[in-house]
């Protein structure tokens, strides 16, 4: 089992090439993940707060300092307090409305870190239980918001998208999806002026093939780790 987790994750790093490997943990034990982490993965991903506290603990209290946490689910604003008070936390992939952006600036100090950086969640694939910003307009307002906080330990870092769920053409779609993420991304790059290329956090376990074909720079794997 262990050795299973380890293979697994050094056969997945050289398939990713430069893309950034994200165990993602939802379904894991804190065992595992440190299985994962005496292989040499440090990023993780959580898509529940109260989860994400508990193991971050955990790993913190055993010492294992090099840990970066990636928060990948819907945040209600109530947990921002909460979620900002977390050791480790990295990287905020699913900043998916105005209101949550605002939330998060109003409470940054709570921020333990220098600086925390922000993805933003566009719903490429139209599903209506998928989180996200719905337009590439909705997502430029919000990241103009962003930007007029420069001295912010919020930074703006990258663009996350899922694949669709339920579609007929699984390969087509999925495509579809992760080349929109790419093009806005360019658009924003180009009308902000921004100097860092947008990261693109796309693909998971039954995609990420295709994610990494379209220029992934994040890939979240989390059944093709620990199953
Ligand atoms: C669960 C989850 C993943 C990983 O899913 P797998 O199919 O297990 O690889 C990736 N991203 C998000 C946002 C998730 O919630």
């Amino acid at each position: 089992m262990k050795s299973e987790i380890a293979k697994k994750i050094s056969n997945l790093k050289k398939e990713l090439n430069s893309a950034k490997l994200i165990a993602v943990t939802k379904y894991s034990s804190t065992d595992e993940i440190e299985t994962a982490y005496q292989a040499h993965q440090f990023d993780f991903g959580e898509n529940r707060v109260q989860d994400l506290i508990e193991k971050a603990q955990v790993l913190e209290q055993k010492g294992f300092h090099k840990v970066k946490w990636h928060f990948i689910g819907h945040l209600q604003s109530n947990k921002v307090k909460e979620l900002l008070r977390c050791p480790h936390l990295w990287a905020l992939h699913s900043v998916d409305s105005t209101r949550l952006l605002e939330e998060l600036l109003k409470r940054e100090e709570e921020f333990v870190g220098s600086e925390l950086k922000l993805f933003f969640q566009l719903n490429t694939s139209h599903e209506a239980e998928k989180s996200g910003f719905q337009s590439a307009e909705e997502l430029e307002f919000a990241i103009s918001t962003l930007l007029a906080h420069p001295t912010s330990k919020l930074k703006l870092y990258g663009l996350m998208t899922m694949g669709p769920i339920r579609t007929e053409e699984f390969e087509l779609e999925a495509q579809r999806c992760f080349k929109d993420l790419k093009a806005v991304g360019l658009r924003l790059e180009e009308k902000f002026k921004l100097k860092n290329h947008l990261m693109l956090s796309m693909g998971m376990s039954n995609d990420y093939k295709i994610a990494l074909s379209e220029g992934a720079d994040f890939i979240r794997l989390g059944s093709a780790i620990f199953k």
